[in-house]
């Protein structure tokens, strides 16, 4: 039987960041079918039909009919067991996404090699940077005319900030992609097949040496003549490899591929397998240590609360990140911001239609906690014999604002209630123009989509009926001077930018543009700026 420490070694736990439509779920699909755990693949979702409302993976679970949670994707795979967290991309993008980034240990971010780096990666590749954890970046599409390869790093290098070190390297794009040249091991890895959209099988890859005549015929004299040109190119150009920075998050691995056609998707996946991190340790916040994964008893901390997931339900369930031991079902527990022993006897995952139950779950796992409503984004759990506290989940900038009031003022308690009752859950940001009453309350959030959830719940759940009006904010900043640094009123701003505050007190400025934040700047020498809220 593996040990404790045997099975928290093995875990790879991560997120797929992307802007919609670069690949992200053809990408998952294939990981699934490279790992055995589905038998064929077909076009996950048709775009028509498919709409994105609760997770993309919902889609791979109808068409294939195997069962995975709406938050984690759990396999094994060449002795690793593999957790992939949900990043829901589309319509259903939200704040949640980002903070299901915060219980990733690593990310891959898909990118479409026709488009290059978009709005939506950017957003998502700087909450992983925040983090500091190891990025790897997967340029899809490659079946299709891409832009250059070198060019592509130089956009990820320069808008993102982070190194880029090839791994392998495109022969060809477009109908012309005949495989990857592996800068490792010095060989070429020519895809057999024609590359046929939709191929539903493994591709087979033939090996060969650069250089050898042979490979004139297998991937065509003027790309074996373009690749050797650009090898030299990369081998005096590119970053070296260093493993250190990769961990850091200073230096992505690039790999090259098509996760339609399936070309390059199992040389990613085992080499991001090899140098993908397990867990380490988390720092508990009471005392500035570690916590390591294996040596410590059982501890994590929630970072997604979901309501309503199931008609039949009417309760909430907490997702935990495990960060160090072993959770069991039924085990005592302690809830740290409740200051209470709890029973952890519902540790529960989603599945498409029924409940799966968790017995057991290591660090790096996810767990879905019933939560009859004691629990709140950041809070931590940890087993009786061990008290510790993680540093909680920022607050992330809302993209979206509009002043929300209740249609029927009778009904001020319900509305004040409702609104507080789901800003505290999570589900939308709310502020207080400063000097304002509670009348009318300007929400934030990151994703549209999070409006309609807090239209139908105020109306299902506290039957109250709102209106909403959009306001043309675009940029939110939080004043990161300590209290009393600055004197919030008398700031010299553009007359458009509106001064509030959030539930915990934490002043903000709206701006209309973000001219308008380098206005603010450039007139307040002293002002600290910050894009992220206090931790909850
Ligand atoms: P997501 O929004 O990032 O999850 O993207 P999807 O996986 O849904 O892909 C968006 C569209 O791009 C779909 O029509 C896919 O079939 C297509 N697509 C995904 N990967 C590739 C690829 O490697 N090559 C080509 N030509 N199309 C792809």
């Amino acid at each position: 039987m593996p040990s404790i420490a045997d099975e928290i070694s093995s875990r790879r736990t991560f997120a797929i960041i992307s802007h919609p439509d670069a690949g992200k779920t053809t990408l998952t699909e294939k990981l699934l079918l490279y790992t055995g755990t589905i038998q064929s693949a077909g076009s996950v979702k048709g775009k028509s039909s498919a709409k994105h409302a609760v997770s993309d993976w919902m889609d791979i679970e109808k068409q294939r009919g195997i069962s995975v949670t709406s938050s984690v994707l759990q396999f094994t795979y060449g002795g690793c067991c593999v957790n992939i967290l949900d990043t829901p991309g589309h319509q259903d993008f939200s704040e949640d996404t980002y903070r299901t980034l915060m219980a990733a240990d690593s990310a891959v971010m898909v990118i479409d090699g026709a488009k290059g780096v978009e709005a939506q990666t950017v957003k998502l590749f700087r909450v992983c940077a925040l983090r500091g954890i190891p990025i790897f970046t997967f340029v899809n599409k490659l079946d299709r005319e891409t832009r250059d390869p070198f060019e592509l790093m130089e956009e990820i290098e320069n808008v993102l900030g982070i190194g880029t070190c090839p791994m392998n390297w495109p022969i060809g794009n477009g109908k012309n992609f005949r495989g990857v040249f592996d800068r490792a091991s010095r060989h070429v890895l020519a895809f057999e097949g024609d590359g046929r959209a939709n191929a539903s099988k493994k591709v087979n890859e033939i090996e060969a040496e650069l250089g050898d005549p042979a490979l004139d015929e297998l991937i065509g004299a003027e790309n074996h003549r373009n690749l050797m040109d650009d090898i030299e190119l990369l081998d005096g150009a590119a970053d070296e490899f260093d493993f250190d920075a990769v961990r850091a998050g200073k230096l992505s691995p690039v790999f090259f591929g098509s996760a339609l056609t399936n070309f390059g998707v199992e040389p990613f996946l085992k080499d991001f397998l090899r140098l993908a991190p397990a867990p380490s340790a988390h720092t508990d916040a009471l005392t500035g240590e570690p916590v390591e994964p294996e040596t410590s008893a059982f501890s994590g901390f929630v970072f997604k609360i979901q309501a309503n997931m199931d008609k039949n339900h009417r309760d909430r369930i907490a997702f935990v990140r495990i960060c160090s031991g072993k959770f069991e079902r039924g085990m005592d527990a302690w809830h740290m911001q409740g200051n209470r022993k709890i029973k952890l006897a519902t540790g529960t995952a989603m599945m498409a239609d029924d409940r799966a139950t968790v017995d057991e779950a290591y660090a790096g796992d996810i767990v879905g906690l019933f939560d009859p409503g004691m629990f709140s984004i950041g809070d931590t759990v940890c087993s009786t014999s061990c008290r510790v506290q993680y540093a909680g989940i920022p607050t992330f900038a809302p993209e979206h604002f509009a002043r929300v009031s209740q249609v029927d003022t009778l009904k001020r308690k319900q509305f004040v209630k409702g609104m507080e009752e789901l800003a505290q859950e999570g589900a939308i940001q709310i502020f207080r123009e400063l000097g304002a009453g509670m009348e009318s309350v300007i929400v934030g959030v990151v994703g549209e989509l999070q409006f309609e959830v807090l239209e139908q719940r105020l109306k299902s759940e506290y039957h109250v009926e709102v209106r909403r009006q959009p306001l043309g904010y675009t940029d939110i900043r939080w004043i990161a001077n300590e209290p009393g640094q600055v004197d919030i009123k008398s700031l010299n701003l553009t007359r458009d930018t509106l001064r509030v505050e959030d539930m915990r007190g934490g002043k903000l400025l709206l701006f209309t543009s973000p001219w308008n934040v380098d206005w603010a700047f450039e007139h307040n020498p002293d002002l600290e700026l910050s894009e992220f809220g206090n931790v909850t």
